[in-house]
């Protein structure tokens, strides 16, 4: 957009701009927090337990540090090319980068460089990669044991976007909670397509039950993107990751 050049006054190029985008983030933020509260009045939660992190791919790091200014605190990357230098970038901000999308063994290093907290575990392999650079890099990370919720997975289609069988999930727990560098912090799942999100985040707070009777201090229950994350918080989550409803449409952007 560069409709307001030409107006007769000496504004910088692009300040306009940015400020109209601060705006449109602020009044979706206030928009979302206000989702966030009722939806935790219903459940009868307290809105402090329920974190938003907001997944900020294909939007630039200038969106980054408007959401940093608003009081965002933990932001969410599904694409290693795209999250290595958009943390970079926005290093100093005190951001918490969380890397919620499927991961492949060989990107293990670079995201253990940035990321604080991987939702995405779904396999021991994959827990072991993690370690071994997360000690070669001297950080800790919080890893999710990522759960397939379709049952479509289960009866051996395998599921689109990654996660682990649920009968599985201590499995990928104790395989994290061996690795000197990680804590086993919890659960993720995304609601299978089509599904009732309500039935699938019960079935998922049911899994991180279990997970944290073995391991106390994995209490996070990542669950709930802009589409249902009302259900997410009926049913336990403590982690909503929220893309569109803060930041507008993806397709408008490239990646
Ligand atoms: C993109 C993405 C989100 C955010 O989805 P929205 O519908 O835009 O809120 C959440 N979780 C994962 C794993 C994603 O890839």
């Amino acid at each position: 957009m560069s409709g307001a050049e030409g107006g007769g006054f000496a504004a910088p190029q692009g300040v306009g701009e940015t400020s109209g985008r601060r705006e449109r983030i602020r009044a979706n933020l206030a928009a979302l927090r206000e989702r966030v509260d009722a939806a935790c009045a219903a459940a009868g939660r307290r809105p402090e337990d329920v974190t938003i992190v907001a997944v900020t791919k294909t939007f630039p790091a200038s969106d980054v540090r408007i959401l940093a200014e608003l009081g965002i605190g933990d932001v969410g990357e599904n694409r290693d090319q795209e999250a290595a230098p958009k943390a970079a970038e926005c290093a100093g901000l005190g951001l918490r980068w969380h890397f919620v999308g499927q991961l492949q063994t060989n990107k293990a290093r670079s995201v253990a460089r940035y990321a604080d907290v991987v939702h995405s575990v779904d396999r021991a392999r994959l827990a072991a990669a993690l370690g071994q650079r997360a000690r070669l890099e001297g950080r800790h990370l919080d890893c999710l044991v990522q759960i397939d919720l379709d049952p479509a997975a289960q009866a051996g289609v395998l599921g689109p976007r990654g996660g682990v069988d649920p009968a599985d999930a201590l499995a990928v727990a104790d395989a994290i909670a061996a690795e000197e560098g990680l804590s086993p912090a919890g659960v993720m799942a995304v609601a299978p397509r089509g599904a009732d999100p309500a039935e699938a985040f019960a079935r998922l707070n049911a899994v991180a039950a279990e997970v944290r009777d073995r391991y106390p201090r994995a209490k996070a229950v990542s669950a709930g993107m802009s589409g249902d994350l009302e259900a997410a918080v009926e049913h336990g989550a403590t982690h909503v990751r929220v893309g569109t409803a803060l930041l507008d449409d993806r397709s408008t952007n490239v990646g």
